[in-house]
């Protein structure tokens, strides 16, 4: 969900955009207006999540899937080895793409318990030579969240947040780098959002494409093309609504809240069930399931009908997956909640 107050905004400008005459749709990335809407938005970012001045945001296209080799081509530098975190799907694909370019050491493996957990500080085993370690704090389809960020000494610690950037406040210094598709947390989908520090552009392999090239976008303020202007705007309009609400800590307690119910839910019966261990359930993705599966269809058939949308499971998974990222309101939790309890009731 975008929050509706962003969409009636853009709505609001979009035929003319604060007096110019012009949809920011049709705006030069290069004009003057443009350019003040894209800084504006990257200090409310800046502002939003307490970004060091020694950290560079861009503002990319490709998704959070052109990082998954963007990473290894930019932060191996002299190195032979990157250390991966493999705690589920997204996990497996950054690792798959990370093989192609170096040797991965996979510092923990949660698979033999079908990604249900998170591993330890304790259980990684963490190359001390390795160019980067590379988690994701958010496992977006099995719903499995990192209660803790993992300490790497010496190591700079990247991590795939994009299915959990903005949903509390985050110590970006603990991070070498972090990037996140916008799609699921920021904004429209067809912006990729990097926060970089400084020290680690400029390493890049002699084989990376320009365009994947983290310095490229450094040194050209995310503009050494046309960047995908008009997700870059609405996003802006999303991090000042998150000002609006009190910041990350205000999202925390709401994110939290939002969470917390719909698991007491979950765990209230045993007509639901949870596959995730209970220090690694997600705020944002809660995968859930019906003890008899044969009950899906119908259960998502009358949510659906309440206008209870996007329930069903990731394909890989099944089951439901409720996504209750930053957008949804708790009354929309409350909803499912008041869903789940009337359709256990006909059941029984
Ligand atoms: C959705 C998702 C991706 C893929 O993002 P794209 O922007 O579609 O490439 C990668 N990692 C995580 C954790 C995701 O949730």
């Amino acid at each position: 969900m975008l929050p509706t107050a962003v969409i009636e905004r853009a709505q609001a400008e979009m035929l003319d955009w604060n007096g110019s005459g012009m949809s920011v749709m049709e705006m030069s990335h290069r004009g003057k207006e443009y350019m003040s809407i894209a800084s504006k938005a990257e200090k409310d970012l800046r502002d939003v999540m307490s970004i060091p001045d020694n950290y560079k945001v861009l503002f990319l296209q490709g998704g959070a899937s052109s990082q998954f080799a963007a990473i290894p081509l930019n932060l191996l530098g002299e190195k032979k080895s990157a250390d991966y975190i493999n705690t589920g799907m997204w996990s497996k694909k950054a690792i798959a793409e990370a093989k192609r370019y170096c040797s991965v050491n996979i510092a923990a493996d949660t698979s033999g318990n079908g990604f249900t957990t998170v591993p330890t500080q304790a259980e990684l085993k963490l190359n001390p030579d390795a160019a980067y370690v590379h988690y994701t704090p958010n496992e977006t389809i099995g719903g499995v969240e990192f209660d803790y960020i993992p300490e790497t000494g010496d190591v700079p610690l990247i991590a795939d947040l994009s299915s959990t950037i903005l949903s509390r406040p985050i110590d970006v210094s603990r991070f070498g780098m972090i990037y996140a598709g916008a799609q699921k947390n920021i904004g429209p989908a067809g912006l990729c959002i990097v926060i970089i520090r400084e020290d680690l552009l400029g390493k890049a392999s002699d084989i990376t494409p320009t365009m994947f090239n983290y310095a490229t976008h450094a040194e050209n303020d995310s503009m050494y093309n046309t960047p995908a202007t008009y997700s870059w705007y609405v996003s802006g309009l999303v991090f000042e609504w998150i000002k609006e609400q009190g910041g990350l800590e205000a999202m925390a307690v709401v994110n939290k809240r939002k969470a917390d119910k719909l698991y007491a839910a979950i765990d209230a019966t045993d007509f639901y069930g949870s596959p995730v261990a209970i220090n690694a359930r997600s705020w944002m993705n809660v995968p859930f399931t019906l003890a008899n599966a044969d009950l899906d269809a119908a259960f998502l058939a009358g949510a659906a009908e309440r206008g209870l949308a996007t329930l069903k499971g990731h394909r890989s998974v099944g089951g439901m997956r409720a996504s209750i990222y930053n957008a949804m309101p708790e009354e929309g939790v409350d909803a499912l909640v008041a869903w789940m309890q009337e359709f256990e009731s006909s059941q029984s």
